[in-house]
């Protein structure tokens, strides 16, 4: 079996968590401080506030710009539930773009979106790979809204000119078990503006300053020490583990290349992508569908997944939801009909990516 991710849990890993259990202090305590500082090392910015999910991070940036009912937020139609969660949780009305060939919001569909009640853009940095950025700055800065970047796939990514990803708003990051670094459950807000900072810190701990000194009604974020020691030796592995997808994305992308009608992830223009998915899509000139793809991939053992099988507002709950307007998102309803993700993850072998490649060619008959 060749898994789409494959968590591994190392020495160095095992020895920091058991320190935290010797210490007696599991909580948030020094190990989360610890983590924090890793976080902005790594996007950049002057701090970052821990939290204990992707979704928390979100939900506590938004909450931080004072966003709520009454409030518009766009964001990208092609992303996982949490995105719009964390919008409907603060109360305000999520609005959508379209995405471009990268599968992120397309800055150009955003503009038309945005009137007198839009506060902040959200995108997202979709499959490790960083959204339009610099368009994305000059969209916000023309239109005075907030950014808030869903970073929860794109630890250490960075725009094509060089901008880490997390730097530019409120950077949301995810250490859920999956991602490529990871903590089972936590998350942080990288964050440059030392007040949006401080108004984090307080909601994050029940609205409090001060011990039982409440500034508002806020939430328990906070993270663990426990969590956090499982992440911190993750970010001196970060450069190794980014190298790894590299090399497997370079693999894969020479093994299924001229495959007619299967659409392969652009590498040259994106040298900062750091991979969390390699997401291959099947148009109308392929021999056979993504279904067919899924079973022959099913049936060889090798893991796959359809991230997502829908554009996040095309369910029930969503469309009959008054914080949800669908303006209509073409492309990416058609991009959640037919993308597969392979597994490109750093612990798969040579060996492995070959039998990939050697199973996805068969599927097609080439
Ligand atoms: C994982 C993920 C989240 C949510 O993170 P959690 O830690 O699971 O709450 C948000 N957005 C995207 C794009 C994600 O992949």
């Amino acid at each position: 079996m060749i898994p789409i991710t494959r968590i591994v849990i190392d020495e160095k890993m095992r020895a920091h968590v058991l320190e935290v259990l010797d210490s007696g202090h599991i909580a948030q305590g020094p190990k989360v401080a610890e983590f924090e500082d890793r976080c902005s090392e790594m996007a950049g910015t002057r701090s970052a506030v821990a939290v204990n999910s992707g979704t928390a991070a979100l939900v506590l940036a938004l909450r931080a710009l004072e966003i709520g009912p009454g409030d518009e937020v766009i964001t990208s139609p092609f992303t996982f539930a949490a995105t719009l969660n964390a919008i409907l949780e603060t109360g305000a009305t999520a609005r959508f773009g379209d995405i471009d060939d990268s599968y992120n919001l397309d800055m150009d569909s955003v503009e038309s979106l945005v009137g007198d009640n839009t506060r902040a853009l959200l995108p997202v940095h979709l499959y490790g790979r960083a959204a339009d950025m610099d368009a994305a700055a000059t969209l916000a800065e023309r239109h005075g809204l907030a950014l808030v970047e869903d970073a929860a796939q794109a630890h250490f990514a960075t725009t094509p000119g060089g901008d880490r990803v997390g730097s530019f708003g409120l950077g949301c990051f995810s250490f859920y078990a999956t991602k490529n670094l990871m903590c089972g459950e936590g998350g942080v807000v990288t964050v440059n503006d030392p007040e949006l900072e401080q108004r984090m810190r307080i909601l994050r701990n029940q609205g409090m300053l001060r011990r039982y000194e409440y500034e508002e009604p806020g939430y328990n974020l906070r993270l663990t020490d426990l969590a956090a020691a499982l992440a911190i030796p993750q970010f001196d592995q970060a450069e190794s583990m980014i190298s790894a997808r590299h090399r497997n994305a370079a693999r894969l992308a020479t093994g299924l290349r001229d495959i007619p009608g299967l659409v392969l992830p652009n590498r040259r223009e994106h040298p900062g992508h750091v991979w969390h998915q390699y997401t291959v899509s099947l148009n109308s000139e392929a021999a056979i569908d993504r279904v067919t793809l899924a079973a022959v991939l099913d049936q060889q053992g090798i893991g796959y997944g359809f991230y997502y099988p829908r554009a996040v507002y095309d369910y029930n709950c969503y469309r009959s939801h008054p914080g949800v307007v669908v303006d209509g998102s073409p492309r990416a309803e058609v991009a959640a009909a037919n993308v597969i993700s392979i597994p490109v993850h750093h612990h798969l072998t040579e060996a492995e990516v070959e039998r990939i490649v050697y199973v996805v060619r068969g599927a097609f008959g080439v």
